[in-house]
This record gives structure tokens, C-alpha cells and sequence, in this order.
């Protein structure tokens, strides 16, 4: 699933540059992620950063968007192949292998 921000959100702005892809922005009073440019942080981080990050716990799986392993690091891959760095998937690279 990507991840999503909910209404709980108080704006406080913790999550944003904390995001590998540059996912989140602030978008009328709270802060959104762009769906299309979340990877879950599948090639990049163990954990979603965003929700790391979160003081309140409102960084979420979007339960209307369920995907997997595979279509998330060939997401990130592209986004980061434009700025020259080759990904690789591991334990530390991708919730979905995370000991
Ligand atoms: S889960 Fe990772 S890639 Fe997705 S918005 Fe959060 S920090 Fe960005
Ligand atoms: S860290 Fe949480 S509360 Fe703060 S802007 Fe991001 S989603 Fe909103």
C-alpha cells in the first residue's frame, strides 16, 4: 500500500524532508503524499520514513492502494535513476524483507 497522511494531521512539517522521493508537500492546511512518487521507502530505508517521523502516528498504509514489493522499488528505482544512484533491494532496504 502507499503511504497516506489522514486528517489527523497537524501540519507540524516533520514528515516532509524526511521523504527519499520528495512525496509530501503541504497542500491545503495539511500536508498530502503524492501517491505516484511514494515507494514506501522500498529501496531506500527498512521503515517508511514519513511515519518514523510523524509525532502523531498519522503517516498510514492507504488501504484503497495496495501494492507490492516489486511495482514499489521499480517506482523508486525510476525516480532515483534520474538522479544517478542505482537502488538495491534488502533487510535494510525494504519493510517488506525486514527482520
Ligand atoms: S513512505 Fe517513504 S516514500 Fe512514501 S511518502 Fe513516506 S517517506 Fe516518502
Ligand atoms: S509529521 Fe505527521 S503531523 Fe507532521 S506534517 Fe507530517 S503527517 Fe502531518
Amino acid at each position: 500500500m502507499a503511504t497516506m497522511i489522514t486528517d489527523d494531521c497537524i501540519a507540524c512539517g516533520a514528515c516532509e524532508g524526511e521523504c527519499p522521493n520528495d512525496a509530501i508537500s503541504f497542500a491545503d492546511e495539511i500536508f498530502a503524499i503524492d501517491a505516484d512518487l511514494c515507494s514506501e521507502c522500498v529501496g531506500l530505508y527498512e521503515t517508511q520514513q514519513c511515519a518514523d517521523a510523524c509525532p502523531i502516528e498519522c503517516c498510514v498504509p492507504d488501504p484503497d492502494r495496495t501494492e507490492r514489493e516489486a511495482e514499489l522499488f521499480e517506482r523508486a528505482s525510476g525516480i532515483h535513476a534520474s538522479r544517478g544512484v542505482t537502488l538495491e533491494l534488502g533487510e535494510s532496504t525494504s519493510h517488506f524483507r525486514a527482520a
